[in-house]
């Protein structure tokens, strides 16, 4: 199916809406607004009816795939179904309709929502207090390594290495080079973990900290935690969490009792709030104690005055490192959250856990016959294949099994990463799918992988279903051209 772009559908002195007369004087425009900021001529708009506006972008939101179509299998983003409830609280008008630079005797409900949100996001993973303030993952990154940095200057060292993992989402290595560290990657040995080997050898006085993700992108516990944390803290060296795979690990284990001393969260990922299209995001930071008095100001205070709880913004931290957002971050997706994890309860919270395990090792035994997994089971709440059997055996890449996948109606996993899988193919369920969709889902790469033995140029020329076929994607994203036909090729 083909759609026109809205301009193409305009028809002179079609209309949406008339206004009536609003009984108001009317007076000559130049009077209202001064000459110089007239329009010489009409924009130009789309001229189309209320009717017609509707079709297009209902026929538009059909032509995209998206978690409320089906199974976004896309590891490491967790891309889970997001329950109605979320997006009806953010809607509330005492919510949506707050100014961030209202009063605080006026935005008490929505200070508490903070401060308790705070609260169960540090109960969570074992912190002792959270930062609501960063825009996404990478953003909480950035954060704690600022608070890394500031703990290590506050002790008078000062230390010039980060350590990362190679199996680390490449946000990581980027956020401790835009904080200005020099990284230096380790290892992952043969089952995929922290090579410790490799480990105590960077391990040098200049290592301000490690960062991990645990479990890491290969949906593998990293089971020497305890050893890794003696490691580092015995140099003086802090360890950082991402946070981003706590869909594997809530109400079950938690970073804090690993020795973590900063972790981020996603709540567009574990806690639910929409994303994938760019919108607004969210990833608070959680730290122990030592590192409190550092974090982004203005904190969120609850005190009791005369028997009266209120609660208050504190900007009174003198070793703070400063703001990190306007504001107090996304607050739509902190309500998001908070409505998740009280829709929930905390015996919820950890089936969340205990089905994406499920849910990933189920699909994942399924596949085990025609795919090759380069690391061994038992695997958390995602798994990476390879796809190199196909690649050797019948010159089928794992890009065009992924295209392939579109023609059967679902998202493509992640591809070729993490970077230490060749071909490889990242898949994350989530516990929001069902045993009929992941069976579904497990039968249609399964007949993929038929495919590809057989008859190969079926799966090599995918997508045959799509609106587009196969996209330059390089060409796409560097000669950007977003014009309609009417204005094309004036950018
Ligand atoms: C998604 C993700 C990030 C980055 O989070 P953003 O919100 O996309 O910035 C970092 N680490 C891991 C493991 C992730 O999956």
């Amino acid at each position: 199916m083909k759609e026109s772009l809205i301009f193409d559908l305009s028809r002179e002195g079609r209309r949406g809406l008339r206004f009536g007369s609003t009984g108001v004087e009317e007076k000559p425009v130049g009077e209202l607004v001064p000459e110089k900021h007239l329009r010489s001529k009409p924009a130009e708009l789309p001229e189309v009816s209320e009717g017609e506006v509707v079709r297009h972008f209902i026929r538009l939101s059909t032509l995209n795939y998206h978690v409320d179509k089906n199974m976004y299998p896309l590891g490491s983003c967790t891309m889970k179904y997001n329950p109605k409830i979320n997006d009806i609280a953010s809607e509330l008008e005492g919510f949506s309709a707050m100014h961030p630079l209202q009063p605080e005797e006026t935005a008490q409900g929505s200070l508490r929502l903070m401060f308790e949100l705070s609260g169960m996001l540090a109960e969570i993973a074992g912190m002792d207090a959270v930062t609501l303030q960063p825009a996404a993952g990478a953003h909480g990154e950035l954060t704690g390594i600022l608070l890394i940095r500031k703990y290590h200057e506050s002790k008078g060292s000062k230390r010039t290495r980060l350590l990362v993992v190679d199996s680390a989402h490449g946000t990581n290595p980027a956020s401790a080079a835009i904080a200005g560290y020099e990284i230096v990657s380790v290892k992952s040995n043969a089952e995929g973990r922290t090579d410790i080997d490799d480990l105590r050898e960077k391990l040098t006085p200049d290592v301000a900290a490690l960062m991990l993700t645990n479990p890491n992108t290969l949906g593998l516990f990293e089971k020497d935690i305890k050893t890794i944390e003696k490691l580092v803290h015995g140099n003086g060296s802090l360890l950082y969490m991402d946070g981003a795979n706590m869909n594997a690990l809530m109400g079950i284990t938690r970073p804090g009792d690993m020795g973590f001393d900063i972790v981020h969260y996603n709540l567009h990922k574990t806690f639910s709030a929409p994303h994938g299209g760019g919108g607004p995001g969210s990833g608070p930071v959680g730290v122990r104690g030592k590192l409190a008095p550092f974090l982004p100001v203005p904190v969120v205070e609850k005190v009791e005055e005369n028997g009266l709880v209120r609660y208050r913004l504190s900007a009174a931290r003198p070793e703070s490192i400063g703001r990190m957002m306007n504001f107090y971050g996304n607050f739509g997706v902190l309500v998001r959250a908070y409505t998740y994890i009280r829709m929930l309860g905390p015996d919820g919270v950890r089936r969340v856990s205990e089905n994406a395990i499920i849910n990933a090792n189920y699909l994942l035994s399924k596949l085990l016959d025609k795919f090759e997994l380069p690391y061994p089971k038992p695997v958390m709440h995602e798994f990476c294949l390879s796809g190199d059997r196909q690649k050797k055996e019948h010159n089928v890449k794992t890009l065009d099994m992924a295209k392939r996948l579109l023609d059967y109606g679902f998202h493509a996993p992640t591809v070729y990463f993490p970077l230490i899988v060749s071909e490889a193919l990242m898949i994350e369920p989530t516990e929001t799918e069902t045993r009929e969709t992941l069976d579904a889902f497990a039968d249609a790469l399964l007949a993929i992988a038929d495919e590809a033995a057989l008859s190969p140029e079926t799966v090599l020329d995918a997508p045959e279903s799509t609106p587009v076929r196969r996209l330059d994607e390089a060409r796409a994203s560097r000669t950007l051209d977003i014009c309609c036909s009417g204005c094309a090729g004036s950018m």
